[in-house]
């Protein structure tokens, strides 16, 4: 996706009445800058689902399906009604415009949310507030992959979502990946999550906090890292993705509490 046209959509989304857009920091490296835009949609009152996308430049899919979410927004799909949507587009501008994981530096974003070791990665930390966030929700692509999978992080008193989403998806025809591989750890069709004490392991193994561990860290009830695989130059990525968003958000809404 070139970077003219990621940034010509948003500048439409821009003027939708019914999203609330935000420029909450500009990532400059030499010359070049590139804003970092976060889009509101509902009645702000309600818990937040956050969705993330493009911190990885070269997985388009993600910031596909997040624009085409975003778009249907801006048409009048009204997707929720317990919950509200931020949808942060694409958190690596620089990486998206080269075509490359990292950002412009060669900075793997999602490995820094621990710290403001990153442009990209301290600016979303101090504009995200975790307390208002029921879910948060991180679009990546997996060249590896066959199906999507998601990654599901949550508190131990928190009910599962992931095994809805995977069910429905099973009932759509979506490929799902049939033994995830995640970080070391398999995980069953579709769906890894992993326990307290895995996640704990790989912590203690791994060099930095992604932007899922992040939002479990700062107790948001429930995070996901969703993967698709990246085919056809992200279209197939794109649609999984949005199918699984909008499975997600009904399981989410038929749910009683964010937390039981
Ligand atoms: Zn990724």
């Amino acid at each position: 996706m070139p970077i003219d046209t990621l940034e010509n959509r948003l500048i439409l989304l821009a003027q939708s009445p019914s999203l609330r857009v935000q420029t909450f920091a500009t990532v400059s490296y030499g010359d070049a800058w590139f804003p970092l835009r976060a889009f509101a949609w509902g009645d702000a009152a309600l818990p937040a689902i956050y969705v993330l996308a493009g911190v990885h430049g070269d997985e388009t899919g993600g910031v596909e399906a997040a624009l085409r979410l975003l778009e249907s927004l801006a048409g009048g799909a009204a997707p929720l009604t317990r919950h509200r949507l931020l949808v942060l587009p694409c958190l690596n501008p620089s990486g998206l415009a080269d075509g490359t994981r990292a950002n412009r530096i060669g900075q793997d974003i999602n490995r820094q949310f621990h710290a403001d070791r990153t442009q990209e990665s301290a600016a979303v930390r101090g504009f995200l507030d975790a307390r208002q966030a029921a879910v948060l929700v991180d679009l990546h692509c997996d060249r590896q992959a066959e199906g999507l999978y998601l990654f599901e992080l949550r508190g131990e008193r928190v009910s599962p979502l992931g095994e809805a989403v995977v069910a429905s998806l099973t009932a759509l025809g979506v490929p799902l990946e049939e033994a995830p591989f995640f970080a070391g750890c398999i995980g069953s069709r579709g769906l890894f999550a992993p326990s307290m004490a895995d996640l704990e392991e790989f912590q203690r193994r791994a060099l930095g906090q992604s932007l899922a561990e992040w939002g479990w860290a700062n107790s948001i009830p429930r995070t996901y890292a969703l993967e698709a695989p990246m085919g056809n130059g992200g279209e197939q990525a794109a649609t999984m993705h949005l199918t699984a968003l909008l499975a997600l958000f009904a399981a989410l809404e038929a749910t009683p509490a964010i937390a039981e």
